[in-house]
């Protein structure tokens, strides 16, 4: 009986706690749309006040709650919007992301992009296994369904991307980037030493590389000169001349 009575209990207070929500959600309503833009403002700035106050003063614990409460209620929203809602939704979210780009200092923006490379590392870090495969999987109809126009403005980024990581790397270890015009002292010095090289021919292997040796006056190699059996063993009639 006493247990009856409680759920009892329960399903009215329940039932009352709804109909004051709705209730409360209804003088809101008529509230704002009879609001002037000031009064909007002012509202809005209260509540922003009024949330960073909150956020300042929650616990660790309370904010995990918070984070998963959020997720579960955009979860609850994605999963029910129309699609003209969430074409809204996403422009309204290109939007403000315009909006924030457009006014953000130079500082703000390193912050920002020192901070999205932090997450992307730390989500690379603790990623597992199936994890990657899965983030792979997803790539692959981006991948599939992009230009060859989008395909190569994609890879130039990336190896200018990589270039300049290579760069700040080279500058962070302290080490000296070669200079061009060193680079280019390097390079006629090696076709300077290339051409004082003499390059001569073996008339039986026609080895040709530079600084073949002739034995002596000869016009043959040191080592076709030592051979003394007929046909030569590098020679083109024991078809072995490596060149021939
Ligand atoms: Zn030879």
């Amino acid at each position: 009986m006493r247990i009856l009575q409680n759920q009892h209990l329960e399903a009215e207070s329940d039932a009352v706690r709804q109909a004051m929500l709705l209730q409360m959600k209804m003088n809101q309503q008529h509230k704002r749309s009879s609001e002037t833009i000031s009064e909007r403002q002012t509202r809005l700035e209260q509540l922003k006040v009024y949330q960073q106050l909150r956020l300042s003063a929650e616990t660790e614990a309370e904010r995990r709650v918070r984070l998963e409460q959020l997720k579960m209620n955009e979860h609850q929203r994605l999963t029910t919007e129309t699609e003209a809602e969430r074409q809204v939704r996403l422009e309204q979210l290109k939007m403000n992301k315009h909006q924030r780009l457009t006014t953000e200092t130079e500082v703000e923006r390193q912050v920002r992009l020192e901070q999205l490379k932090m997450n992307q590392q730390n989500r690379l870090c603790n990623e597992t296994l199936v994890d990657k495969e899965a983030r792979l999987e997803n790539k692959k109809p981006r991948l599939q369904a992009e230009t060859l126009e989008n395909s190569l403005s994609r890879l130039e980024q990336r190896s200018s991307r990589l270039a300049k990581k290579y760069v700040s790397k080279q500058n962070s270890s302290n080490r000296h980037i070669p200079l061009l015009n060193d680079e280019w002292e390097k390079i006629k010095f090696f076709h300077e030493s290339m051409s004082s090289i003499e390059s001569l021919i073996c008339s039986i292997c026609l080895e040709h590389f530079p600084g073949t040796q002739m034995a002596g006056n000869c016009t043959e190699c040191r080592l076709c000169f030592r051979d003394k059996i007929i046909p030569k063993l590098f020679s083109a009639e024991n078809n072995m001349s490596p060149a021939s």
